[in-house]
């Protein structure tokens, strides 16, 4: 009640779309900062954080529910459904769409028939229900005529609240889909720190995210009883960054666990974490993980200042 008087909101939108459509441009363009957080706290399995945007008094938490498309086996059509729950749990669902692929066949040069991904993606929207943002995106590249054929042509389906034209490259149209979705989340408290979104330090994040993908993978296996930290980060000429994290453990036999019959288990942890930080930072990263036994780490007050907390409280 009292955030609702404060006029604050806050909410998670997922951000949905066929490889390449421009995601994770759109998303840098909407926080504005390539500064992003994951926590154990709001993750679920079935989306991730990808990063948090303050647009005056709303908070938005950009999501991504991975494994949207291409469900090209029957098999992959069970996964796919799985993901689409995580979007209906967003509180908005924006459909990024790559107006220059999906054009009239004379602007594209292909034949007429529709894009396979997208006709998959609107399909699995009419089943799951509920309506979404359309967002045609790389209006750079497109005719005006074009695009507004486009935006009739999906219109037209009734899947969509509002329909957006954008180019996440050049800038154009993103303050208005930015503005409608801050305007369009909940209200409510924020649920991250003001500070914590702006000041998390780079090494930080890339620890918490190995840090997540180790509970993700745990479960309950270790509670509490692992910390991780980036011990060396490394920018490379050709714009990809190597990473080195130790992950410390209180007992040998504990790592033995993270480590997996035959290093089985750290390799699936640091491909996830490896894949996330590559997404977050829209870079090559080459991670490194170690384990380390370190028996007192949790008694140790510089271990929680590297954490970023307060050993005193
Ligand atoms: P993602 O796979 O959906 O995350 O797509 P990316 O954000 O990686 O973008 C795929 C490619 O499309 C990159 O080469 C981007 O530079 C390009 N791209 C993204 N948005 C635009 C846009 O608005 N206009 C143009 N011309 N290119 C774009
Ligand atoms: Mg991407």
């Amino acid at each position: 009640m009292v955030d609702e008087a404060k006029g604050l909101r806050c909410g998670f939108v997922a951000l949905i779309g066929a490889p390449n459509a421009g995601k994770s441009t759109l998303l840098n363009a909407l926080v504005r900062s390539k500064v992003s957080i994951v926590s154990p706290k709001v993750q679920t399995t079935r989306a991730r954080v990808l990063g948090i945007g303050i647009h005056g008094d709303s908070q938005v938490v950009y999501i991504d529910t991975p494994g949207i498309f291409a469900p090209k086996r029957r098999l992959e059509r069970a996964m796919v459904r799985a993901a689409w729950a995580g979007a209906s749990d967003a509180d908005l669902r924006v459909l990024l769409i790559d107006a220059a692929r999906v054009a009239p066949r004379k602007d594209r040069g292909k034949d007429g028939r529709e894009d396979e991904d997208v006709a998959r993606i609107l399909e699995g929207l009419r089943e799951a229900g509920g309506k979404a943002i359309l967002a045609l995106n790389k209006i750079d590249r497109i005719k005006p005529q074009a695009l507004l054929a486009l935006a009739e042509r999906y219109g037209a389906t009734g899947l969509f609240d509002e329909i957006f034209m954008i180019s996440a490259l050049t800038g154009d149209g993103v303050a208005d889909l930015r503005d409608h979705l801050a305007a369009q989340v909940p209200a409510g408290p924020w649920h991250y720190p003001e500070d914590q979104v702006a000041d998390m330090p780079m090494r930080l994040l890339a620890s918490e995210i190995t840090r997540e993908k180790l509970f993700l993978q745990l479960h309950e296996e270790l509670p509490y009883a692992l910390t991780v930290e980036t011990e060396d980060w490394q920018e490379r000429k050709d714009g990809s960054a190597r990473i080195a994290q130790v992950i410390y453990v209180r007992r040998e036999n504990q790592k033995a666990i993270v480590l997996g019959r035959g290093g089985a288990r750290i390799k699936e942890i640091g491909a996830a974490a490896r894949k996330d930080l590559e997404t977050m930072l829209d870079r090559r990263i080459h991670l490194f993980l170690f384990v380390k036994v370190r028996e007192n780490w949790v008694d140790d007050p510089a271990r929680y200042r590297e954490m970023g907390l307060d050993f005193e409280s």
